[in-house]
């Protein structure tokens, strides 16, 4: 099995990309292996980090069990199940998507709290912020039992601090509800992409939020302002944060163990790609990190961005990182997938994702609702647009490497989103891609 070399210059690509056209990158720069080999200088994390960020989380787990009862049955750890996907598999062969191996579902669109992949890193860096305060402050130990984190003297002690974010919607939801619930004063500063009932449910949560007309960086640009001349409040930045990015990647060992609890191998033999759809590129590329220090070049990541927000494929196809984003190349920015709409990557996430990511690809909005429809109908699973934006990987990646029916692939699209979206507008999502369907009848 062997990835084919691009078929266009990186010129070219940059050309079809501002021209609005889907396209896909393999990286040509992937050094890989295994991130313990990466050279030094460029990522700043190690093996453990993730280990600390995994036990910070067991410690919250009786906090997060007493605080939010949904999360009872995993006794406060917050996961999501990885599904197989055989229905769906099979729709995608129908309309001549070929699918070589099996296919799984990572649902982080249902991880309890906020409904989206938020829920992983944004919960820990919050919990993170709290644990510091507590700690300093001498109120707790780290051998305590942290359940007392929901005690009304931690609610008044953290009611002296606030927490901002600046968002699109989900990482605002995220901070936001976990925020609020620990007693922190909160703000979420959200771009004009962000859907009314993001905010609405945010409100009813007591969360102060600042609407934007610009959009996503602009929301973070002023929030970090804000933020900055207030010594007791703590900013979430998804453009360059350490820590969201290490609540992430504890998703690789959970990944692992979820596979091993199916004896799904991954080997040579027995690859595994990995689909994730990309924003700023915090998730994916937490997710990301956390993936290939399981498992090393055994694992293939892509990721996947709307066509109009090609932030992370636009910085390292031209290699300019953040410094180039979609506007600069006459690209609009907006995007129905909602959590995607981000123009410019990453730049403490790009240079890293620069050495250890297989590749990107870019999907028209329109291609998204019919995996919505259909996973729904196929499957009854309910995600968001954004979250359907890896579904064209397994097609794109056999058309783009040789070989690989010589192996058993195994690949996994992360669901991003969507068990928090209310009922009728998802309804709306799933007409639309009926509608789809039934406009292109022959497909
Ligand atoms: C935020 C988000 C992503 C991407 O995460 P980034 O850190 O912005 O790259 C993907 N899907 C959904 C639903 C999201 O909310």
């Amino acid at each position: 099995m062997k990835r084919k070399n691009n078929s266009k210059t990186a010129e070219s690509l940059k050309n079809e990309i501002a021209r609005g056209k889907p396209v896909f990158w393999a990286n040509p720069a992937m050094i890989v292996s295994d991130v313990h080999d990466l050279p030094q200088k460029k990522i700043n994390f190690t093996r453990t980090d993730i280990d600390e960020a995994e036990a910070r989380l067991e410690r919250f787990a009786p906090y997060i069990e007493t605080a939010f009862p949904e999360t009872r049955d995993s006794n406060g750890i917050i996961e999501s199940p990885l599904k197989e996907i055989h229905k769906m598999k099979n729709y995608l062969l129908s309309v001549g998507e070929v699918v070589q191996g099996n296919l799984f579902l990572k649902c982080d669109s249902h991880l309890p709290i906020s409904g989206s992949v938020k829920a992983r890193g944004g919960i820990y860096e919050v919990l993170k912020y709290a644990e510091e305060l507590a700690l300093d402050a001498g109120l707790i130990k780290k051998c305590d039992n942290y359940s007392r984190f929901a005690d009304d003297d931690f609610k008044k002690f953290f009611s002296g601090y606030s927490v901002a974010v600046g968002s699109t919607g989900n990482l605002g939801m995220s901070i936001g509800i976990i925020s609020a619930k620990l007693g922190f004063k909160v703000d979420v500063h959200m771009s004009q992409d962000a859907k009314d009932w993001k905010k609405e449910l945010l409100r009813r949560a007591g969360v102060n939020v600042v609407e934007y007309s610009g959009d996503y960086e602009k929301a973070v640009a002023e929030g970090r302002k804000l933020a900055e001349a207030d010594p007791k409040c703590h900013f979430v930045d998804d453009e360059n944060s350490q820590d969201l990015f290490l609540g992430y990647a504890v998703a690789g060992r959970r990944l692992a163990k979820q596979l091993r609890d199916r004896d799904i191998s991954v080997s040579e033999a027995t690859p595994l790609f990995v689909y994730i759809p990309c924003g700023v590129g915090g998730a994916p590329g937490g997710i990301a990190f956390g993936i290939k220090d399981e498992f090393g070049d055994n694992a293939h990541i892509y990721f996947a961005e709307p066509v109009q927000a090609p932030a992370m494929t636009l910085g390292l196809v031209t290699g300019l990182y953040e410094k180039i984003s979609a506007q600069d190349v006459g690209l609009s920015g907006k995007t129905e997938a909602d959590g995607l709409a981000v123009s410019r990557p990453s730049a403490l996430v790009s240079p890293i994702m620069a050495e250890m990511l297989d590749g990107c690809f870019t999907v028209e909005d329109e291609e998204l609702y019919p995996y919505l429809t259909n996973l729904a109908e196929l499957e009854d699973i309910w995600v968001e647009p954004s979250a359907c934006a890896a579904f064209p990987g397994p097609g794109i990646i056999s058309e783009n490497w040789d070989g690989l029916e010589e192996v058993k692939a195994n690949h996994i699209i992360w669901a991003t989103g969507g068990s928090a979206v209310p009922e009728d507008i998802m309804q709306e999502y799933y007409r639309r891609g009926k509608n789809k369907e039934n406009f292109n009848g022959e497909e």
